[in-house]
């Protein structure tokens, strides 16, 4: 019989340690040695999902097909591995307790006292189960969110110490990620916080068999001894992962020349080929050494934090390597242009991109990016909210509906453009509160969708709550904008564009979500191009 193999990633001593892209990169190796591989996180945070979260807390709200609304860790899931997740693939305490409670209600555990050993762990060890069965993977990598000794995280460790002794021996493997820190003053790298942290899994009953050491510098082989007798782990099972010069894409290969893919299948016991890198480590050097540069300007209100677009800085990445280009990114804040109504940077930038965002503020100053790049024929590319900012922009001013805006910013405007349409309102009492998740799109023969995505229909990812209100369309298009994509009923606007202009899309999706390393998305490819092309010509 098949054993399926389970692979948990914990992390110790400091957050933001880098686990999920340690997670990613080694389900990148193992796919490409053959094996199918499914990535999932488990959060011990309360909330069911990140979704009710602000950007501030949590970074980007990472959407996938089946409209489940999970950690920005999944994005990194997908974009190195080509298994699509569903919602199964994040677990948080959130959903662990309202699945514990209903059972509990409804009279599931008669009369027993509930307790978090064994009821807790046991939902965590069937949901485990439960991804095994339904993914059909022959590795499921689990990170545990969190630091080893976080007092939320104990159920899912216990969990994952029945786990490992109800699966067996060779079918479990616990990874464990490490800080090995540099102490300037004494001219040395210490290992004690990572044997702290190793300890601390061990007084839960956990022995983690491979230690991956994050690291500023080279570890020497007697360090790695120390850590290896310390830690309790073999020395060829300390991984160095110094940082990365260049890109987070770097991973990989980084791990791989420490031969972690190897050690993995070892003590899995899992019998593969030699996994073959050169589309990736070709994909790195077009990353590292690329012969062109563009300027990008990102419009939006959360700009400070590294984490909030996470997925469009990637695909930018992605569209840029793909085009032999550096994308350099000119973060533009979206109040400071309300206020002033101009930027200096914009002279000098060669694409805009306005992505998606909730709420009102900074509106007017993304309105003032979308209507500099259509006048000054700029290539515009809107994200969501970045369509909708697009529609608005357009109505005002090429086709002189004064006070044109969304219900969104404001309740009754003049012209409501961008609205909740009557028919999805039944739809958006179903799903929860937003349109999420995967919706087919059909594009029109001819317009600049099609070219780019050179196929009739596509799946794109969803999450919002407003419209392009139908019966502004026939006003709108007779001014010149073109809806290019839309719904196979013709009753969504997905995608507009402007013919007229060298490169002006926008969609109502995101997709950034769908776009891969090596398989850039068309739309941020073709932006990516008009880019370089305008700055050739200027
Ligand atoms: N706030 C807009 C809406 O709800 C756009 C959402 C987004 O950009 N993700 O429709």
């Amino acid at each position: 019989m098949r054993h399926i193999k389970y692979v948990f990633v914990t992390g110790g001593v400091v957050s933001s340690l880098g686990k999920g892209l340690t997670a990613a990169s080694l389900g990148t190796l193992l796919e490409l040695r053959g094996l199918k591989v499914v990535l999932q996180k488990f959060d011990p945070y309360l909330n069911v999902d990140p979704g009710t979260m602000s950007p501030y807390e949590h970074g980007e709200v990472y959407v996938l097909d089946d409209g489940a609304e999970t950690d920005l860790d999944l994005g990194h899931y997908e974009r190195f591995t080509s298994q699509p997740l569903t919602r199964l693939n994040n677990l948080t305490s959130g959903q662990v307790y309202q699945s514990v409670l209903r059972k509990e209600r409804r009279g599931d555990y008669l009369g027993k006292t509930i307790q978090v050993i064994p009821h807790v762990t046991n939902e965590i060890k069937d949901r485990i189960r439960e991804v095994g069965a339904a993914s059909g993977a022959d590795v499921i990598i689990t990170e545990i969110g969190g630091t080893t000794g976080d007092i939320e995280g104990l159920p899912f460790l216990e969990a994952l110490r029945q786990f490992a002794i109800e699966a067996g021996r060779d079918n479990v493997l616990f990874i464990h990620v490490t800080l090995v820190p540099y102490i300037k003053a004494a001219g040395e790298l210490k290992s004690k916080p990572s044997q702290q942290s190793v300890a601390k899994l061990r007084e839960i009953g956990i022995q983690p068999q491979i230690l991956v050491c994050r690291t500023e510098h080279a570890i020497d082989q007697e360090l790695r001894e120390k850590l290896a007798i310390f830690c309790n782990v073999r020395s060829d099972a300390v991984i160095e992962e110094v940082d990365v010069d260049h890109s987070v894409y770097e991973l990989p290969l980084v791990l791989r020349r420490e031969g972690m893919d190897a050690l993995v299948c070892e003590f899995l016991k899992l019998d593969t080929r030699e996994p073959d890198l050169t589309e990736w480590t070709a994909f790195v050097e077009h990353l590292i050494r690329p012969r062109h540069h563009v300027r990008i300007g990102v419009v939006g209100k959360y700009i400070e934090l590294q984490d909030a677009y996470k997925s469009v800085y990637e695909a930018l990445t992605h569209a840029g390597a793909f085009n032999d280009a550096k994308v350099e990114l000119i973060r533009l804040e979206a109040e400071v242009l309300e206020e002033t109504g101009t930027a200096p940077e914009l002279a000098s930038i060669d694409g805009i991109l306005v992505p998606g965002g909730f709420g009102e503020r900074g509106i007017e100053g993304k309105i003032v990016a979308a209507r500099y790049a259509r006048e000054h024929r700029v290539p515009y590319l809107g994200l969501c909210l970045g369509m909708q900012i697009a529609t608005i922009e357009f109505a005002r001013d090429v086709c002189g509906l004064e006070g044109a805006n969304s219900t969104e910013f404001e309740p009754h405007p003049t012209h409501p453009v961008i609205a909740i349409l009557e028919e999805q309102k039944v739809v958006t009492k179903k799903g929860g509160t937003m349109r999420l998740g995967s919706y087919p799109c059909d594009l029109r023969p001819g317009t600049l969708a099609a070219r780019l995505y050179g196929k009739p229909t596509i799946h794109e990812r969803h999450r919002h709550r407003f419209e392009f209100n139908p019966d502004y369309r026939e006003r709108l298009e007779a001014a010149g904008l073109v809806v290019s994509g839309t719904s196979p009923d013709g009753l969504l606007a997905e995608i507009i564009e402007l013919p007229q202009h060298p490169f002006f899309i926008a969609s109502q999706f995101h997709p950034e979500f769908l776009s891969k390393p090596t398989r850039p998305h068309p739309l941020f490819a073709g932006f990516i191009a008009a880019a370089l092309e305008r700055r050739k010509n200027s």
